[in-house]
């Protein structure tokens, strides 16, 4: 019985051996002659838009969901009604020139007083703020090192992560032990708030010791109901995610 079974494999792969060695050999399309001529348009195809959920957020925001559960990823995109395509007929151009001016100051200040003004404001807060563009921090991180767990910040802006010190409030520096709190709920087990009870200022915290495949910017969006908790007891969040909350 073994020894037809392996005569069965000898068998198929000769056929393989065969049906290779039978192919002719494959044109390079390349050489094929160069068209001289665009090819013909096609007919145009209504286009079908996936079905999606509008909501008005009460910060005014519109927001449109389409859910897709092919892929465990939350994609979001933030569209301002602004640029050249929005200029008033006979007004052409109105949006490159504010775009301009922006550049160049405000009406109290000039954009060198600007610069200087987040320089001397950059030590002061120390690298609590964004190495890369200055911008607040959005959420907490922890990583696993050695035995424990290191922690980092990301940027509400421009979503650089940059580590920060495990036990000290990225508001106002507080780093007495018994003043940084951290609350946390059971159906969110690598999700948790960290509070200061000095500056009353929270942020949601992913720990991914317990979720390694958890993205801080998306899950950070997930932590509303710790959120709410903490608004509850009477803190403020550093920097609200792109929700508003
Ligand atoms: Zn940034
Ligand atoms: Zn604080």
């Amino acid at each position: 019985m073994k020894a037809v079974r392996r005569f069965g494999g000898w068998a198929a792969w000769t056929a393989i051996g065969l049906s290779l060695t039978a192919q002719p050999p494959n044109r390079l399309t390349a050489q094929e002659p160069f068209p001289t001529r665009p090819p013909a348009p096609i007919r145009l195809r209504p286009v079908q838009f996936p079905p999606f959920r509008e909501v008005a957020l009460p910060n005014g925001m519109t927001l449109l969901l389409v859910e897709n559960h092919e892929q465990p990823t939350l994609s979001v995109s933030l569209s301002f009604r602004a640029g050249s395509a929005y200029d008033p007929a006979g007004k052409e151009g109105v949006a490159a020139i504010v775009a301009e001016l922006l550049t160049k100051g405000t009406p109290t200040q000039n954009a060198e007083q600007i610069a200087a003004a987040i320089e001397v404001a950059l030590p002061r807060f120390g690298d609590s703020f964004c190495p890369i563009c200055a911008g607040k921090p959005l959420a907490g991180v922890l990583r696993e090192e050695g035995h424990g767990a290191k922690r980092s910040l990301v940027c509400s802006l421009c979503l650089t992560e940059w580590n920060y010190r495990r036990l000290v409030c990225p508001a106002c520096g507080e780093d007495r032990f018994d003043r940084l709190v951290s609350y946390t709920a059971s159906q969110f087990e690598h999700l948790r708030v960290e509070a200061c009870e000095t500056c009353k200022t929270y942020m949601n915290t992913v720990d991914l010791t317990k979720n390694g495949l958890a993205i801080p910017e998306v899950d950070e969006l997930a932590g509303l109901p710790l959120s709410l908790w903490a608004r509850e007891n009477g803190y403020t969040k550093l920097q609200s995610n792109l929700l508003g909350i």
